[in-house]
C-alpha cells in the first residue's frame, strides 16, 4: 500500500475525482490502481471562499515498489505504516483461575492448603474515566483479568444524579460530571483529537475500539472527530460489557480511599493492596492511578501516604458564549453550514504585556456550557455537546496559564497542593457570586470590559443550568487573570469578527482546565518515582489532556503493567 498525504480536492468534489487524483499524482492508468481508503480527511479553511478538503489516502497499486523508488524525494508518497496493534504480553495461565483479591479470600485458600502468596494478584485499575477503561479493557485482552474500582455509578444512574444538579440544583458529590463511569469526558463535545506524539498510532487503537463499541466510522479518518455525549453512554457501556466479558471485573461505587504500602530492607516502597470506601482491602502489587483530575480527596490521601508529587502549572478563566452562526460565518463564509464541516470551531490565542498567555480552550460548538462542580459549595463550568452540534451558541473556555508559583501563596504548608486550594477558593468564590445557589456567575462581555456589573442580558441567552446569576466577574479571578482576559477579548475580536461584542457572555469559574498536580512516574517503565507497583496515569497523574491522550495513556500504562507482571513471573 502507498500513502498519499496532501491531496487537495474542492469541498463538493464528486467521489471519481479521488481516483483521477491519485492518477494524476502518480501518473499510472485507471487499471494500475486496485484500490484505496481514506485514511484521514481535514479541511482548509484558510481562504473562506474556497475550502478545499485535504485527503491522506491509502492506495493499493500494482509496481508499488517501482513507484516508492520513483517518489523517492516526494514527502507525499510513502509505504504505508503498519498501524495495527500488537499485544506486548499475554497473562499466564494462572490468570484464568480465581485468584483471591481479599484478605479474608486469601486467609480462606491458605486454610485449603493452598499458599496464597505464590498466587499473582491481579490488577487494580482505580478510575473508569478514558484512561482507566482504556488500561482495563487492554488488560483484559491480555487475559490479566483487571479488577476496576470506580467511586461513581454506572453510567446510566451517574446521568440522572448529573441531571439532578442542572435541573434541580442537587449536587451527588460521589456521581456527578466528575465522577461516573466513562469519567469525566462522558459528557462532553466528545472531542477525539490530540496534539501528543503517537509513534506506536496508540491513538489508532483507542478509535478502533470506540468503533467496536459504537461510535460513528468516520471517528477513524476525520481530521477533527467527535462524537457527543449520547452515543458516548452507550458506548461506554458496550466496553464495560467487553472489559466483563474478558473476565476483567468493574465495581461501581467503590471508593478507594487508602494504599497500602511496603517498605523492604533496601528502603524500597511497594504497593500492596488498597483499601476501599467500606473498609475492604483487596491484595494487589500493580494499581493503575486513572483517578482524573477531580480527585482531591484521593491524591490527599496519596501525598499522605508520601507518594511522590509535584505542583504542575494549570489554566484558570472563564466560558464565553456567541452564537454558533456568527463563528460558522466568520470561519467559512458562504460555505458555512455544509454537511461535510459541520459547526465550526477555534482556537485562540494572544500574548498579553503583563506576560501571561490567553488562549481558548476545550472549544465546543453548537453546544451547552454544563455545571461542572463535584464539591458542594461550588460552582465550576465546562462544556458539551451532542453529535450534531446544532444547539445555538458556540462556548468555550477562555483561560489564562497560571505556574506553580502563582499558586504557593494559597497553601502556607508548601504542600504540592496549593493548585487544589486555589482551585477550592475560586469555586467557593464563585458559587457565592453566583448566588450560592448552584446558578454560575456571569456577565456580559461588554460590561465585564468597561468594568461594571451586569443586569441584564443582549441577545444571546446563556446555556448554563440550573442558571445564570448576573454579576461583576471582576473579582472571579486573581486580578492578573482578568487584566489577561480584559487584553485578550479584543485582540480574538481582530481575528472573529464580534468575538467581543458586547452581549457575548461569561460564565465562571473554569478551574479544571487540568490536573494541579503531576504524580512522576519513571520514564521507562511508568510506574511512581518512589512506589514500586504504582502506575500513575492520564490526566489526574498530569500525563494526559483530554479523551483521546488519555485513553492513549492507559494503553502504555497497561503495556508497562503487563510487563513488569509477566517479568515478575519469568524472575519467580
Ligand atoms: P477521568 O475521566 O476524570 O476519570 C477518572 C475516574 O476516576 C472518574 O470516573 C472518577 O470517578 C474515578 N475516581 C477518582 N478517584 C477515585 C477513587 N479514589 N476511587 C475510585 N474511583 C475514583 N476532553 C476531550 O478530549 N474532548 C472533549 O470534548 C472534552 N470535553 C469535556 C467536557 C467536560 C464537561 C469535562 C468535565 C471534560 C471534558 N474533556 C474533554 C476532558 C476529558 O474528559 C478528560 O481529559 C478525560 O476524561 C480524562 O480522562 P481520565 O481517565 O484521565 O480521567
Amino acid at each position: 500500500m502507498l500513502r498519499l498525504t496532501d491531496i487537495k480536492l474542492p469541498l463538493d468534489h464528486p467521489e471519481e475525482a479521488l481516483t483521477a487524483a491519485i492518477r494524476a499524482k502518480l501518473h499510472v492508468g485507471a487499471s494500475a490502481i486496485r484500490g484505496y481508503s481514506v485514511f484521514r480527511r481535514g479541511y482548509d479553511a484558510r481562504k473562506r471562499g474556497a475550502i478545499q478538503l485535504i485527503y491522506t489516502l491509502d492506495v493499493d497499486v500494482a509496481d508499488e515498489d517501482k513507484l516508492l523508488v520513483r517518489f523517492a524525494d516526494d514527502p507525499h508518497v510513502r509505504q504505508t505504516p503498519d498501524t495495527n496493534y500488537q499485544f506486548v504480553a499475554k497473562a499466564p495461565s494462572v490468570f484464568s483461575r480465581d485468584i483471591p483479591v481479599t484478605e479474608s479470600e486469601s486467609q480462606k485458600s491458605a486454610i485449603h492448603g493452598r499458599t496464597p502468596q505464590k498466587h499473582p494478584h491481579r490488577p487494580v485499575v482505580i478510575g473508569l474515566g478514558p484512561c482507566g477503561l482504556f488500561a482495563g479493557l487492554l488488560l483484559a485482552q491480555m487475559g490479566f483479568r483487571p479488577i476496576i474500582l470506580e467511586r461513581g455509578k454506572a453510567v446510566r444512574e451517574r446521568t440522572k444524579d448529573t441531571w439532578d444538579l442542572w435541573r434541580k440544583r442537587n449536587l451527588h458529590p460521589e456521581s456527578n460530571v466528575q465522577f461516573g463511569e466513562g469519567g469525566a469526558g462522558t459528557f462532553s463535545d466528545g472531542k477525539l483529537y490530540s496534539q501528543i506524539s503517537d509513534p506506536k498510532h496508540y491513538g489508532r487503537k483507542v478509535l478502533t475500539e470506540f468503533v467496536k463499541a459504537g461510535a460513528p466510522e468516520e471517528i477513524i479518518y476525520v481530521s477533527k472527530p467527535h462524537i457527543g455525549t449520547f452515543r458516548l453512554v452507550t458506548m461506554v457501556e458496550n466496553m464495560r460489557n467487553t472489559i466483563e466479558a474478558l473476565g476483567g471485573e468493574i465495581r461501581f461505587e467503590h471508593r478507594v480511599d487508602d494504599l497500602q504500602v511496603e517498605t523492604d530492607a533496601d528502603g524500597v516502597r511497594y504497593v500492596r493492596g488498597v483499601t476501599l470506601a467500606n473498609g475492604e482491602q483487596i491484595r494487589t502489587d500493580h494499581v493503575v492511578l486513572a483517578l482524573g483530575h477531580s480527585a482531591r480527596d484521593t491524591v490527599a490521601m496519596l501525598h499522605q501516604r508520601d507518594v511522590y508529587l509535584e505542583a504542575k502549572p494549570f489554566s484558570i478563566g472563564f466560558r464565553v458564549e456567541h452564537p454558533q452562526s456568527m463563528v460558522d460565518r466568520d470561519r467559512f463564509g458562504s460555505q458555512a453550514g455544509h454537511p461535510l464541516l459541520g459547526a465550526a470551531d477555534y482556537k485562540l490565542v494572544h500574548h498579553c504585556r503583563n506576560g501571561r498567555s490567553v488562549y481558548s480552550f476545550c472549544m465546543c460548538p453548537g453546544g451547552t456550557v454544563v455545571a461542572a462542580t463535584s464539591e458542594p459549595g461550588r460552582v465550576v463550568t465546562n462544556g458539551m455537546s451532542q453529535y450534531s452540534r446544532n444547539e445555538r451558541n458556540a462556548n468555550a473556555a477562555i483561560v489564562v496559564g497560571i505556574e506553580p508559583n502563582d499558586f504557593a501563596p494559597y497553601d502556607s504548608s508548601g504542600s504540592p497542593l496549593a493548585g487544589i486550594a486555589l482551585q477550592r477558593e475560586l469555586e467557593s468564590r464563585a458559587f457565592d457570586l453566583g448566588g450560592g445557589t448552584y446558578e454560575a456567575p456571569g456577565q456580559l462581555i461588554g460590561d465585564f470590559l468597561a468594568g461594571k456589573a451586569s443586569t441584564v442580558l443582549g441577545d444571546i441567552m446563556p446555556s448554563y443550568k440550573p442558571g445564570v446569576h448576573l454579576t461583576d466577574l471582576s473579582t472571579a479571578l486573581p486580578d492578573y487573570a482578568v487584566e489577561a482576559i480584559r487584553e485578550a477579548m479584543p485582540a480574538f475580536d481582530r481575528k472573529i469578527k464580534g468575538f467581543a461584542r458586547a452581549d457575548a457572555i461569561f460564565t465562571g469559574v473554569e478551574t479544571r482546565t487540568s490536573s494541579p498536580v503531576r504524580i512522576r512516574r519513571n520514564d521507562d517503565d511508568l510506574q511512581s518515582l518512589n512506589t514500586r507497583g504504582l502506575f500513575p496515569a492520564g490526566e489526574g497523574a498530569g500525563y494526559a489532556g483530554g479523551i483521546l491522550s488519555a485513553g492513549v495513556d492507559g494503553i502504555r500504562v497497561a503495556e508497562a503493567v503487563a510487563l513488569s507482571i509477566t517479568q515478575q513471573e519469568v524472575h519467580a
